[in-house]
């Protein structure tokens, strides 16, 4: 991934920790400290295997699991590890779980004495988003993501040994990403996901294969817009919708990706409204979500005025009005202003499916 400070590379594979450690040797030997932040859940799992394989000395700071880790008090205390364990602007921090990790840790990185090395080992399908592109923050109690940074990681190392424990839930919200960058990227591989009758026992090569294609969208997009000032607004494919689902539904009870795979329906939508992708669509993409596992009908329980709000008050909303990214065929994305009255009719539209 080429950013406009240098640049890092992203090492897929199965097995690839060891490498990274033999290949990295002599730099790990030069930081004065190495610490891996990681949760409770991805720690009990795999902690053995790290210590096998990650063959330099490190210490260990866990964090809670999931989202919950992405707070204050949490950011407060890898701060206060770092600072107890004598870490200087010389030591590197590891991230080591899933987006919700990799957000926080690379917060730390760049906030500790202003900033220090930083890497990232992800553990999930989601991941091979998060830990992609250098975003990274913390939630405030008003509004997810709100405090952050970009600060890109010095390198990617994406060992698939850790997916091997990835419950559905999270293959399915993984998957969901990696079906957004598809339909942002490409028709024909979009149609590999139409031969798919379940998420369960996906095919290990197949997967390798989608993770280092989605990887390449989000790198190519990251390099050509690193701030989001232009291109890199398409990744948000789904999210203005999906966001609000998420915010309504409350974070953790539905997955980032299912909230996303909800969105990019209405998105669909307006994408056949305002783009030329063919009537029709989104009503096929609706049904592959639900043969696919994803539980639509979770909309039904968030009235409509409470997304509008949400989606008032995301990010990317600027003077109230509503920019979403939409396809004008698939592989083909754009961003367009979209007044309410079009969301909500989208909004309805999805509600008769569901019903
Ligand atoms: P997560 O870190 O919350 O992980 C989800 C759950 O899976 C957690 O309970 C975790 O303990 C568990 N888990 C992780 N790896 C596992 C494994 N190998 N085996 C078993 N269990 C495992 O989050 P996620 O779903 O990976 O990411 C969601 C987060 O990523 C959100 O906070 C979202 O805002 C963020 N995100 C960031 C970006 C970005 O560009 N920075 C992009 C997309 C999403
Ligand atoms: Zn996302």
């Amino acid at each position: 991934v080429k950013t406009n400070a240098s640049g890092y590379e992203v090492h897929l594979g199965e097995g690839i920790l060891e490498d990274f450690s033999f290949r990295n040797k002599k730099k790990l030997e030069d930081y004065d400290q190495l610490i891996i932040v990681s949760d409770e859940i991805v720690w009990s799992l795999h902690e053995d295997y790290v210590r096998e394989n990650f063959t330099a000395p490190f210490k260990i700071c866990i964090v809670p699991t999931g989202e919950s880790c992405k707070t204050f008090e949490s950011y407060l205390n890898v701060h206060t590890f770092l600072l107890q364990e004598g870490a200087t602007r010389n030591s590197a921090i590891f991230a080591f779980g899933g987006g919700a990790v990799g957000d926080l840790t690379g917060f730390v990185a760049a906030t500790f004495m202003r900033g220090i090395a930083f890497y990232q080992i992800p553990t999930t399908i989601l991941a091979h988003d998060s830990s992609v592109g250098g975003k990274t923050a913390i939630n405030h109690p008003i509004g997810k993501n709100m405090i952050g940074a970009f600060y890109q990681p010095k390198e990617v190392i994406y060992d698939f040994h850790f997916l091997k424990t990835l419950p559905l839930r999270e293959v399915k919200s993984g998957m969901a990403e990696v079906i957004k960058h598809s339909l942002i990227s490409d028709n024909k591989w979009v149609e590999e996901f139409y031969q798919l009758t379940s998420l369960n026992n996906l095919d290990k090569q197949q997967l390798l294969h989608w993770l280092d294609k989605g990887i390449r969208v989000k790198a190519k997009i990251v390099e050509m817009d690193e701030k989001e000032s232009s291109f890199r607004k398409y990744l948000n494919f789904g999210h203005t919708y999906g966001h609000a689902v998420e915010a309504s539904i409350g974070y953790g009870k539905i997955s980032h990706g299912e909230a996303v795979m909800i969105g990019m329906i209405p998105a669909l939508m307006l994408s056949e409204k305002f783009g030329n992708l063919p009537n029709g669509f989104a009503k096929s993409f609706y049904s592959l979500a639900i043969r696919l596992g994803y539980d639509i009908k979770q909309v039904l329980a968030c009235p409509f005025e409470k997304l509008a709000d949400f989606m008032l008050k995301d990010k990317k909303t600027m003077k109230k009005q509503l920019h979403f990214a939409l396809l004008d065929t698939i592989g083909v994305p754009f961003i367009k202003v979209v007044p309410m009255e079009d969301i909500k009719q989208c909004d309805e539209q999805l509600r008769k499916w569901i019903m």
